[in-house]
């Protein structure tokens, strides 16, 4: 069976990871949309040949889950207030320092956890596309309150108009 194309480029050797330092190495790129410098995901107990991984954003969409309550922890929100650092089926994506596999969830060192701590949650680039999709949503917010209706759009699956409207000033400052 030939060999995944993401098989190669989850892990690179030949770029350590130095985890003082808040840098991501160039193979650590979100498989869908190619963010990188953001914090990833990977899937759990996947066989490092068929892992693949994904940004905050297509790890969302992958699993089916709403993460615009993202923070810079990289958790998101639960049920009765938990909150995790998993999306869905997929885990924090922390690389060894030889950048040749990823520790276990539950084995990841300390310094490891501080580096993906430290990373953004989420890339540059999704940034300045939320930024974008926030501005109909609150034009669209200020019309209807003028009409003294309350706002109706959704924002980044957010369904509930209010939290919609707060999400999208949060994104759009
Ligand atoms: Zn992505």
């Amino acid at each position: 069976m030939a060999k995944q194309a993401t098989a190669i480029s989850v892990v690179d050797p030949t770029h350590k990871v130095d985890y003082s330092k808040t840098e991501t190495p160039p193979n650590y790129k979100c498989g869908k949309c190619r963010a990188t410098g953001c914090k990833l995901w990977r899937e759990y107990q996947t066989f490092l040949n068929h892992q693949s991984l994904l940004c905050v954003k297509c790890a969302g969409q992958e699993e089916g889950k709403v993460v615009c309550d993202i923070d810079d922890a990289g958790k998101i929100g639960l049920e009765r207030r938990w909150r995790t650092d998993q999306i869905g089926w997929m885990v924090p994506a922390v690389p060894t320092e030889e950048n040749d596999t990823y520790w276990g969830y539950s084995s990841v060192p300390q310094a490891g956890c501080e580096w993906w701590n430290r990373l953004p949650s989420i890339s540059e680039q999704t940034k300045a596309e939320l930024k974008q999709l926030a501005q109909p949503v609150i034009e669209h917010a200020k019309l209807r309150q003028r009409r003294g209706r309350k706002p109706s759009m959704v924002f980044w699956g957010q369904n509930n108009p209010r939290k919609a409207l707060a999400l999208a000033l949060k994104y759009a400052a």
